[in-house]
């Protein structure tokens, strides 16, 4: 058997870190990353022979667990009539009916391959709507690697952004403002110093890319209004929380509905796919009927939207969503209960089946609160789960996510090895 170190020894003569996307290194927790091999359930298995029970679930698409065999069923059957036409599909009708049907915010909907072309898409659009160039994000939300999104704020007195990637041009970063997660003054403010200049406002509702991060009661419904106020379009990016926060995702949730969502993950079912949608008015200002473009060779291919409408499909029927919410609970309290004992300080936040424990005291609302984290502390811990088979996502700023796969003995399992994780602090 060829292992993971061996495997990573060649990956890295041809693919660049050994990988296809950074955070699959290890980097931040100073170990080995592994290969793997094939997955199941709750299961992912490793090139060494070793099983884990896996947290990260590629990132957030399985909520029903790895191989669900209605997925891989709708995916096999589709491949045997083709597997790419390049002209439309009534399956594609199918599951635009079933997106629109589901999240509030969408009347039509465009697919497309990743989360990344979501967001760049939906900003073009909304640049291309309002004729405004600049966009408002968040400082630690994550919207894909769209040159306009690799920003942070600027310093001093700078209220223009900086690249945070070189390849970004300083002009691309000048139109991307950055405001504070949870922090509606910022957004204000900023309004205030450019009025009639920003397009869009672009925001995680639930932020799952610098850990796991609610919004407060208020600042949903304050974006909603200043956007409102503003003549500036709402973009929620629910490429993680879309399906997963509720069948209509955070804007269901929070009853916040926004003029424009970006979807992906869950929407693929474990295949390449990414949507954006929103009000008919404003999508149909998308060529060809409109004058703003966006394309794509392989958009509403035919396997990645068998394999979403059996997603979808699976998830209506079967409404796991509150039994999964009591699942991520149950794993919540138990690991508040075990750091409390262990005397570790972690704050753990919750919402539906995504959470992440944050290895400090808390409250954690912001960027700035997160960051605060002991990722020394994160990677010990990872490390130890690890060696017990629970595989985590390598980076303390990541999500954990609860599929229907992880059973309560599962469970009991995750809270075992953190027990013993936890007493080497
Ligand atoms: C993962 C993610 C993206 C990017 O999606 P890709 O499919 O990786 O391009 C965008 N926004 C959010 C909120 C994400 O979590």
């Amino acid at each position: 058997m060829t292992t993971s170190k061996e495997l990573f020894a060649r990956a890295i003569q041809s693919i660049p870190g050994g990988v296809n996307s950074p955070v699959r290194a290890f980097k931040s927790v100073n170990s080995d990353l592994l290969f793997i091999r094939k997955a199941s359930g709750s299961r992912i298995y490793d090139c060494d022979g070793a099983g884990y029970i896996d947290l990260v679930m590629s990132w957030g698409p399985l909520i029903l667990g790895h191989a669900h065999p209605v997925i891989v069923n709708a995916v096999c059957k589709a491949a045997e009539s083709g597997t790419s036409f390049g002209a439309p599909t009534e399956k594609e009708i199918e599951l635009a009916e079933m997106i629109c049907s589901m999240v509030p915010g969408i009347e039509k909907v465009r697919l497309v391959n990743s989360g990344t072309e979501a967001t760049m898409s939906a900003v073009r659009l909304a640049r291309g709507v309002t004729g405004r160039d600049k966009i408002i994000k968040f400082e630690g939300c994550y919207h894909g690697h769209g040159d306009s999104f690799l920003v942070k704020a600027g310093s001093g007195a700078l209220t223009f952004g900086e690249p945070t990637s070189p390849g970004v041009t300083k002009g691309t970063a000048q139109d991307t403002l950055v405001a504070a997660y949870n922090d509606l003054q910022s957004v204000q403010a900023l309004f205030d110093r450019h009025p009639d200049e920003i397009a869009c406002v672009i925001v995680e509702p639930v932020a799952g890319n610098m850990g796991v991060i609610v919004p407060d009661d208020g600042f949903l419904p304050g974006l909603r209004r200043i956007t409102e106020d503003n003549g500036a379009l709402l973009v929620f990016d629910e490429v993680i929380s879309g399906f997963r926060i509720s069948p209509g995702g955070a804007q269901e949730y929070y009853s916040v509905t926004p003029d424009l969502t970006t979807l992906g993950k869950i929407i693929g079912g474990g295949l390449p796919v990414g949507a954006y949608g929103g009000k008919a008015s404003i999508m149909d200002c998308l060529a060809p009927d409109g004058p703003v473009y966006q394309a794509g060779t392989l958009s509403g291919n035919p396997l990645a939207v068998a394999a979403g409408i059996a997603m979808l499909d699976t998830l209506k029927k079967e409404n796991p969503y509150a039994s999964l919410e009591i699942k991520s609970q149950k794993l919540a309290d138990g690991l508040r209960n075990i750091a409390r004992n262990a005397g570790v300080d972690v704050c753990i936040n919750a919402v539906a089946s995504m959470m992440c424990m944050f290895f400090t005291k808390g409250p954690v609302r912001s960027y700035e609160n997160a960051v605060k984290a002991d990722t020394g502390r994160f990677a010990r811990y990872h490390k130890k789960m690890l060696d017990q088979g629970i595989y985590c996502a390598p980076s303390q700023f990541e999500a954990s996510f609860i599929s229907t796969a992880h059973s309560g003995s599962d469970l009991d399992a995750i809270l075992s090895a953190a027990r013993k994780a936890m007493n080497y602090f």
